[in-house]
């Protein structure tokens, strides 16, 4: 690991104002920085750590959406009561996240703004149509994941929160890799209150992206047996020691089916 500098940030203006003054990368759970530091994937100048600032973090009730702070970790998303209430397939997908460990380091911030190929979170703020709340505006989630690690975020862009739309009804299904609990293929599934239909995957290709023919499937008939009907195309999707291409779509339709079967 090379050397940096540290700052503890003490608000999101603080964090902002050294981030665009001096560069650096800011430090969220450290989950995924930390250790792309230490294989020096990663050589930021200044690490600006976000965990002192309260506003950061939390979890509400705003209308018909439930607003997830960005340094919320994935174990208080798991045990919200809240979350369970409005969007248990947001709860579930975090419980279902590496391991207690990672799930009381790592943060929905982190997790997004990183855009691992192979992370739950993104599936769910595409499936979802969530909302991307950052110190310079807003993002519609079709606009914010831009290929394998890249998102909308400028370099002094902070994520300070996301808006969850609560949906009719939504469940996530994984395929886990058994070594580190990331996707093979994970599927999120929505269903809102007008009869439409989201379909997001992660895992399969270099980012997360939407699946059509499921999307249009479903919106006709919100069935598993509907989901089972699709046959992903192998293009495109990612083939590796894990598992190929083919078989990447071929879990697509299974993980779709079971998530519609979660979602009922
Ligand atoms: P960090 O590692 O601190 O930061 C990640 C990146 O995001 C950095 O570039 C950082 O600068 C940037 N960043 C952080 N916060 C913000 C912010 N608020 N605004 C803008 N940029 C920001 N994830 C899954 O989804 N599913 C899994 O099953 C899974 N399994 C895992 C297993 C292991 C063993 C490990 C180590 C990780 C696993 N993860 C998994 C990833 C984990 O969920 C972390 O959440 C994720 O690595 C990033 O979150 P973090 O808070 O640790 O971010």
């Amino acid at each position: 690991m090379y050397a940096f500098d540290y700052h503890k940030a003490t608000s999101l203006a603080d964090a902002v104002a050294v981030l665009s003054k001096r560069g650096g990368r800011p430090l969220a759970g450290g989950q995924s920085l930390v250790p792309a530091m230490k294989l020096r994937l990663a050589q930021p100048g200044t690490l600006v750590d976000l965990s002192g600032i309260a506003e950061l973090r939390g979890i509400r009730r705003e209308g018909a959406a439930v607003v997830i702070g960005a340094m919320t970790r994935h174990a208080e998303v798991a045990a919200s009561n809240d979350v369970k209430a409005a969007i248990p397939a947001l709860a579930a997908l975090a419980e279902g996240i590496g391991d207690r460990q990672v799930r009381n380091m790592g943060t929905l911030g982190g997790s997004i703004a990183n855009n691992d190929p192979a992370a739950c979170w993104p599936a769910a703020v595409l499936g979802l149509d969530a909302t991307i709340v950052t110190s310079k505006g807003r993002h519609a989630a079709d606009a914010f994941f831009k290929g394998m690690y890249g998102t909308a975020l400028a370099a002094d862009e902070l994520v300070t929160a996301v808006s969850f739309p609560v949906p009719a009804t939504a469940a996530y299904a994984k395929f886990a890799n058994p070594a580190s609990r990331f996707a093979l293929v994970g599927v999120f599934v929505a269903q809102r209150a007008d009869g439409s239909v989201r379909v997001a995957v992660t895992g399969a290709a270099p980012s997360v992206f939407r699946c059509a023919s499921l999307e249009a499937v479903l919106a006709r008939s919100f069935t598993a047996d509907a989901a089972k009907t699709v046959k992903v195309d192998a293009a495109g999707l990612n083939g590796d020691l894990h598992a190929s291409a083919e078989y990447r779509a071929h879990l697509i339709t299974v993980m779709a089916a079971r998530a519609v079967a979660a979602a009922g």
